[in-house]
């Protein structure tokens, strides 16, 4: 048998994971000049107009979240969430915290909005998520503030808790769209998703970034002001849709995300996350190659000083740990500052 260049490689230990690797790779990246968003090839089929009505009529008896207050949003009765019939901004800007891949070289265009229809007990967020703090914008608002990102150079419009607003986030897309936005848009969510409202962003959203922060019913009712046990399973079952829509990550040649999914999870004291639960249902039920940031940062904030076991930061072994388990549960995509965390962590215990 002829010795092949690839046959070569393929008898050199652990090989055969780097092959994986690189072809992976090479597919997921595309050609910046070739890409256009999702959402002008449905306004291009006639399908975006009809969207923003959809989303809208939701509004009349509110059931953009798993609440379903079925308030009159466009009357201005408010729910569970006290958001009006507009959308409340708190800020907007580039962002450089985010993952690597939304943040490149000149930011995630982050528009951060307020209010929130599940508002965890440790939200980092809380004066705009529980307090409500921010203005009330126009939808032509809301477009002027996506074209202003693009303009100033961000490589998406980064949209911070958006499922009570997403009507008024696809009717400032189309109008931002007509005057030139071309950036994709990013949905961050806490994954408290209706899957029939994810539906409808079909077409339009091209990254999709939730939380899936609890695997059992019984912690995600104790930590979030909504108390919702459905918790895990809605989350789950929105982003298998989301997963449905835009597949794995797919990056430009400078390994900026233009689509795909991103699943964040916060690791939590005393495995209150659930994170070993998290990393085998994500590569059991979505892909071993889905991205996925396993974050270090939880921080005592808010109320949750009030709740023992969540009254401390994480201890170095509980993200080792959690990394480990995702590390065996066969996860290939693991975000960089992750991994970067895990070997600072090791370092610790020495
Ligand atoms: S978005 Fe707000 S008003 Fe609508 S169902 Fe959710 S919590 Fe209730």
């Amino acid at each position: 048998m002829a010795v092949t260049r690839r046959r070569f490689i393929l008898s050199l230990p652990g090989a055969a994971l780097l092959l994986d690797a690189c072809a992976r790779s090479d597919q997921s990246r595309v050609d910046p000049e070739s890409w256009e968003p999702a959402y002008l090839k449905l306004e291009a089929e006639g399908g975006f107009a009809d969207r923003i009505e959809e989303a809208y009529s939701i509004l009349e008896a509110c059931e953009l979240c798993p609440n379903r207050c079925g308030v009159n949003r466009r009357e201005d009765q408010r729910g569970f969430c006290r958001a009006p019939e507009k959308a409340v901004v708190y800020s907007f800007h580039p962002h450089f915290g985010e993952e690597l891949p939304l943040v490149g070289a000149d930011g995630s265009g982050t528009i951060f909005f307020s209010n929130c229809g599940l508002r965890c007990v440790f939200c980092q967020n809380w004066p705009l998520a529980h307090e409500g703090l921010g203005w009330e914008v126009s939808d032509e608002n809301l477009a002027w503030m996506m074209l202003e990102l693009q303009r100033i150079g961000c490589h998406n419009i980064n949209l911070v808790t958006p499922t009570h607003v997403m009507p008024n986030i696809v009717a400032a897309t189309r109008i931002a769209m007509e005057k030139g936005l071309r950036l994709p848009l990013c949905y961050n969510t806490s994954g408290y998703e209706r899957v029939e409202n994810v539906r409808l962003l079909d077409g339009i959203v091209d990254i999709y970034l939730p939380d899936l922060k609890f695997m059992d019913g019984a912690e995600a009712r104790r930590y979030n002001l909504a108390e919702a046990s459905d918790y895990p399973e809605t989350a789950r079952k929105a982003i298998i849709e989301m997963h449905r829509q835009v597949g794995d990550l797919i990056q430009d040649e400078r390994g900026i995300a233009l689509r795909g999914l991103m699943v964040r999870h916060l690791v939590m004291p005393n495995r209150v996350a659930g994170t070993r639960a998290f990393v085998e249902w994500v590569a059991e039920n979505l892909s071993p190659n889905t991205y996925v940031n396993i974050m270090a940062q939880y921080r005592v904030e808010h109320r949750a000083f009030e709740y023992e076991r969540i009254a401390r930061a994480i201890t170095p072994e509980e993200f080792v740990e959690a990394m480990e388990w995702a590390q065996a549960a066969g996860l290939t995509n693991l975000d960089q500052r992750s991994l970067a965390n895990l070997e600072v962590y090791r370092q610790r215990l020495g």
